[in-house]
């Protein structure tokens, strides 16, 4: 058979990481066996769900590219189907009211020295209990557990998972307000919409042998469970906003791509068991082994994800880059100069994490540098560069063609003459044509700006030097 999975967030803020690995985790599992990938969106906390968050959720989903195969499903829509299968559980006697008010399961604690529930409103006459609704006792709904047993399941990451039902109460499965708690809404939806396999976070680890419970008391058959260690920042805690920048939009907003991020998300906690790192989505369909993820929680780690970003960068054909950075810089929009852009991306991507970093490093190309840091200006451009600028202008001026090659050559050949260091002029020259100490070749960047820029470039900072001599 083949699997259908969902991704159940939960709209009480944006998608982040975590909920991004959750996610792709069950996409790349589910379509590796060309099964089902649904969306349900958890929404039953009215107070903490919002429209803008399941907006944000779908659309982060979107972007990403893990397109859901139906329509999406609420749980706020599904009312009447909570209510008739609690009163199946309570007529076929796996549920009953319990009437306890808060001061009373206070004093229960007290007594037996124990947070669990004593079933004390369990198997009791009908007649009492039409007595308590008839006076309106409010009462919540609690499923009757098992006494004594185990309820398990084989986990396809944890292994074997098994709990002594005496470590269960009979827990709450709706409120004294009628409404039903997460892990019976969980399961109810599970089964109607078919779920073969719960893949979700180790967090819910805990909630799978009460949810089982229900599942067996409704006389359902249970799903496959796979439960993924979490994400931790780099203190080793749970990631979270404390770590900076968690959420979806960050990354998309930042110029990363959903590849390079997927890429990463998918490389924690699972070993492809190849020196190979780099995938793209259809790859990683291909690759994934849900039974590789390992158990040791994964830290997310921004150099390896830098690393993993700018290899994607590399990869990607640089007209499809063009067309990225048009969609958020309208710079690189001028139809004329493509070739250029194309030149410059051909340069700049080997040292760019993102597009963002990319369009940061190619402001050079964009805007001559005239405002000089008045520190590096000191350090580079000292007694004599002038001339020696002014030399090596005078030795390109007929170079016959003005690629970097021919530039390197005439270059070294000037060099060597001149008994000169190479940081001597390599630096003041990269501080003149592009602002700054480092980056690229200078020979690429010397054929990107062409020989007129050059000589422009080079013109105004020996200018900018004599005024400021004579200052
Ligand atoms: N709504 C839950 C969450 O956001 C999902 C739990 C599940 O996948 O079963 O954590």
């Amino acid at each position: 058979m083949k699997p259908r999975v969902r991704f159940a967030p939960s709209p009480t803020g944006e998608l982040h990481l975590g909920g991004v690995r959750t996610a792709l985790t069950n996409f790349l599992f589910t379509k590796k066996h060309q099964g089902t990938f649904l969306i349900r969106i958890e929404d039953t906390d009215h107070e903490r769900s919002r429209k803008e968050y399941i907006d944000q959720i779908c659309d982060s989903l979107q972007w990403l590219g893990l397109q859901w195969d139906e329509e999406i499903s609420f749980q706020s829509d599904r009312g009447l189907a909570y209510e008739y299968c609690i009163d199946q559980l309570i007529n076929t006697g796996h549920a009953y009211r319990c009437f306890c008010s808060k001061e009373e399961l206070e004093l229960i604690r007290k007594e037996t020295g124990s947070f669990l529930y004593n079933g004390i409103w369990r198997g009791r006459e009908q007649s009492e209990i039409n007595n308590e609704i008839k006076k309106g006792t409010p009462f919540t709904i609690r499923l009757a557990t098992p006494d004594d047993g185990v309820t398990e399941f084989e986990d396809m990451v944890y292994g074997k998972i098994s709990i002594s039902n005496t470590e269960l109460d009979d827990f709450i499965i709706a409120r004294s307000d009628g409404s039903p708690v997460y892990n019976f809404t969980n399961v109810v939806d599970d089964k109607n919409m078919n779920i073969s396999h719960v893949i979700r976070g180790e967090d819910h680890i805990s909630n799978t042998p009460k949810q089982i419970l229900i599942y067996e008391a409704l006389g359902y058959d249970v799903p496959n469970f796979a439960h993924l260690p979490m994400i931790l920042g780099d203190d080793k805690k749970r990631l979270s906003k404390r770590h900076g920048a968690t959420g979806v939009h960050y990354y998309r907003d930042s110029g990363y791509q959903p590849n390079a991020l997927f890429n990463y998300l998918a490389l924690l906690g699972w070993n492809p068991g190849t020196e190979k790192e780099i995938f793209n989505l259809d790859k990683l369909i291909e690759e994934f082994d849900l039974s590789k993820v390992q158990k040791k929680s994964a830290i997310f780690d921004h150099k390896k994800f830098h690393w993993v970003s700018s290899q994607h960068l590399i990869l990607q054909d640089n007209k499809d880059v063009l067309s990225d950075l048009i969609d958020i810089d309208k710079q690189w929009s001028d139809d004329e100069k493509q070739k250029d852009y194309l030149k410059l991306i051909n340069i700049m991507k080997h040292r760019s994490h993102s597009l963002k970093d990319l369009i940061e490093r190619s402001q050079f190309f964009f805007h001559r540098p005239m405002n000089f840091d008045e520190k590096n200006f000191k350090k580079v451009w000292v007694e004599g560069t002038n001339s020696i600028m002014q030399d090596l202008k005078k030795n390109l001026e007929f170079i016959d063609s003005w690629v970097s090659s021919e530039l390197e050559i005439k270059f070294n050949e000037f060099i060597n003459k001149k008994e000169l260091g190479y940081g001597k002029i390599m630096r003041p020259l990269r501080f003149a044509l592009c602002g700054n100490l480092n980056g690229p070749s200078l020979f690429d960047i010397m054929e990107l700006l062409g020989k007129k820029e050059f000589k422009y470039r080079l013109n105004y900072i020996i200018n900018e030097f004599r005024n400021n001599e004579q200052k």
